[in-house]
């Protein structure tokens, strides 16, 4: 199946120069296309007193020479972020690793970038993408636990399933990354009003805060990061996206908390900003203006 990048490359003029409009709003959340713009901004990152979390965009792979290219192209980075001194390590979805097609070859890819952040010292985290492959990401990450203790995952704040998912993975010691959630769930799975999720998200905290293990906070909601630091900071680094309040990224590094800005990068920039898009109206609204003022 092609990514929604991919259909767009393949049509005419119209959609290229839709594209570059389109790359115009996009590429406040996104480094670049290449390693190099990547490294960049995970340097500027660091000068700003935040490690550097790289995100080598792309998603819902089915092809297994895609796979076998993000593979690599991890390794790559994982590599050059120890030669150029960047304090930070890389964040992977499983889909882009195969899990739509093969969850065998899904996860030997993951321990093959888990045996090479182990070897340079570097933490990995997986991202969590939507439903229906949550089972089979924590079946993954907790198989990966088993010998490599440098490496968390993603839960959705959003999912009705989260607190049982964080207690399996508390039992395990293992590392949990909160957030809200951004794909679209229906009401079996997830909860509908921004409230609930909120009153969610604080209920995880908790549990994570009492749990003992490291976690991360990732949200942008100044609100929940205030009960955070309120709770117990000694075991925990906040996160947030580039791009996404800069200031206040600023005000927590400040204050002697642990930062890590989430920088994606590459070619397959497409699904990843419209979800940014989508988060916030006035986002909506910078796509409009964008595409009015070409
Ligand atoms: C480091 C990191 C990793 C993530 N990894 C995953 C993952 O693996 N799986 C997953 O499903 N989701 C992931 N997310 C995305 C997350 O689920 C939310 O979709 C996203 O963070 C927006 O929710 P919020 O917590 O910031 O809260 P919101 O309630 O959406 O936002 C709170 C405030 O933050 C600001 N804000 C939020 N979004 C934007 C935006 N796009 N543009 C400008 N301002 C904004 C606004 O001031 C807003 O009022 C990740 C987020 C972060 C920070």
């Amino acid at each position: 199946m092609a990514t929604a990048s991919q259909g767009l490359h393949s049509h005419s003029y119209d959609s290229t120069l839709m594209e570059r409009l389109l790359f115009r709003v996009a590429k406040k959340w996104v480094a670049g296309y290449s390693s190099e713009e990547a490294i960049g901004a995970a340097s500027d990152a660091n000068r700003r007193g935040m490690s550097a979390i790289l995100n080598f965009l792309g998603e819902d792979t089915t092809d297994k020479n895609q796979v076998e290219i993000a593979v690599k192209e991890y390794l790559l980075m994982m590599d050059l972020m120890k030669t150029q001194g960047i304090r930070g390590c890389v964040s992977v979805k499983p889909t882009q690793l195969g899990l739509a097609v093969d969850y065998s070859m899904c996860l030997q890819n993951f321990l093959v970038l888990a045996r090479k952040a182990k070897e340079l010292g570097q933490f990995l985290w997986i991202d969590m993408e939507s439903v229906k492959f949550t089972e089979d990401t924590i079946t993954i990450y907790l198989e990966i636990l088993k010998d490599h203790p440098m490496t968390g995952v993603a839960v959705q704040a959003y999912l009705r399933r989260s607190g049982a998912d964080i207690i399996h993975i508390i039992e395990h010691e293992g590392k949990v990354r909160l957030v809200k959630g951004a794909y679209h769930e229906s009401e079996e799975y997830a909860f509908a009003t921004r409230q609930q999720v909120d009153d969610n998200y604080l209920h995880l905290l908790k549990m994570l805060a009492d749990g003992g293990s490291f976690f991360a906070v990732a949200t942008h909601d100044g609100k929940l990061i205030d009960k955070a630091i309120n709770l117990n900071t000694d075991n925990c680094e906040f996160q947030m996206l580039m791009g996404i309040r800069d200031e206040l990224k600023s005000k927590l590094v400040s204050m002697g908390l642990q930062v890590s800005e989430y920088i994606p990068y590459g070619s397959q920039w497409l699904p990843y900003s419209v979800r940014r898009i989508r988060e916030r109206k006035r986002n909506i609204l910078l796509l409009a203006r964008s595409l009015v003022q070409q």
